[in-house]
């Protein structure tokens, strides 16, 4: 018998969608080793939500297991080398998100650089008509504009902000076709050529404090950080220490190191602006994304090709 383990907090429509595929649901990767061993035994494809880790201790309680089918694009979560000495293939939901997390963080650079959350508690308080008008805040248009990771995201963020009339440097290891936009070599080089930074490359252990102490000195007191990759790219108690000080004027985060927990000293800072982790949190993109799990599911436990594998064991 296949069995499908539909594993993380899916919504309604993606939790029916999984179990018309016969698919048993499962909260989180953490209730596993609670399954009857027989069950597990007989588990060929995991649909994957969430962003525990899931590691070489999984994928042993699961020794019939041939695909594991994330939900998202991110997969530093998932042991992909331990996948590939399995034999178990990854697959992952690239493209169809893309343009709602760069939306997200354009219109983060936007709020924080405006003033949104002030402005908006301003009005919501009888501040205004109290106080007055807050101070000046600063413009978007024109801005140098960093972005550290010129992918599929990155790109779409590069797209909008050049539309802002912004200057556009970006940071990747292999240079990219662009419309003349400067290249740099490394995250400080970027940072010090730039006002604002904004952080789009992919998560895990290579990038980790990518966005060091030095690179946030270099953005300086005018700087605003924006970051809607994950929070392991960012230093984040330097972070911390720059935006208290007043080292660099603001923050826009979307991912953080120990989400949901966030730092409370982090998260009470009035130049901080904060959201959940919901780059791709739209109706449409988490449609698309579900549809693309299943389809990738389907065809590897069919003995296709997946549409969008990571790896190729
Ligand atoms: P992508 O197309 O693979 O782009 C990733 C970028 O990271 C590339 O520009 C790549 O460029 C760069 N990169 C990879 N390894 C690197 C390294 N060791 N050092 C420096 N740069 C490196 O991925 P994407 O679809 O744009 O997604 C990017 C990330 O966004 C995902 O991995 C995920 O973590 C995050 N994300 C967040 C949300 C959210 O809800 N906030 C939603 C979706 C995705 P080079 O290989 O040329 O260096």
């Amino acid at each position: 018998m296949t069995r499908i383990l539909a594993v993380g907090r899916y919504s309604d429509v993606d939790a029916a969608a999984l179990a018309a595929m016969g698919a048993q649901a499962l909260p989180s990767a953490a209730a596993l080793a609670a399954l009857p061993a027989a069950l597990r035994a007989e588990v060929h494809g995991v649909a994957f939500m969430g962003h525990e880790s899931f590691g070489a201790a999984e994928m042993d309680l699961l020794p019939a297991l041939r695909v594991i089918a994330n939900f998202g694009v991110g997969y530093d979560n998932i042991d992909v080398g331990a996948a590939t000495a399995r034999k178990v293939l990854v697959t992952n939901t690239p493209e169809v998100l893309s343009d709602d997390v760069a939306d997200l963080a354009v219109g983060m650079l936007i709020a924080q650089s405006r003033g949104f959350e002030a402005g908006i508690a301003s009005v919501r308080s009888g501040d205004w008509q109290r106080r007055g008008p807050l101070p000046l805040a600063r413009r978007v248009t024109g801005r140098r504009v960093g972005i550290l990771g010129l992918g599929r995201i990155g790109r779409e963020i590069a797209d909008r902000l050049a539309g802002f009339r912004c200057q556009i440097h970006y940071c990747a290891r292999t240079p990219r076709q662009t419309p003349g936009w400067t290249r740099h070599g490394d995250p400080l080089s970027l940072a010090r050529a730039v006002d604002d930074l904004v952080v789009a490359v992919v998560g895990g252990e290579e990038t980790r404090g990518l966005v060091s102490a030095e690179v946030i000195a270099a953005l300086g007191p005018d700087g605003v950080l924006v970051n809607i990759a994950r929070g392991s790219v960012v230093d984040e108690p330097a972070l911390i220490a720059a935006l208290e000080q007043g080292r660099l004027r603001g923050a826009a985060l979307d991912v953080f190191w120990n989400e949901p927990a966030v730092d409370p000293r982090l998260a009470a800072l009035p130049n901080l602006l904060p959201l959940p982790h919901v780059g791709s949190a739209t109706v449409e993109s988490r449609a698309a994304m579900g549809e693309l799990q299943r389809r990738n599911l389907s065809a590897v436990l069919a003995g296709q090709a997946a549409v969008t594998p990571i790896n190729a064991p």
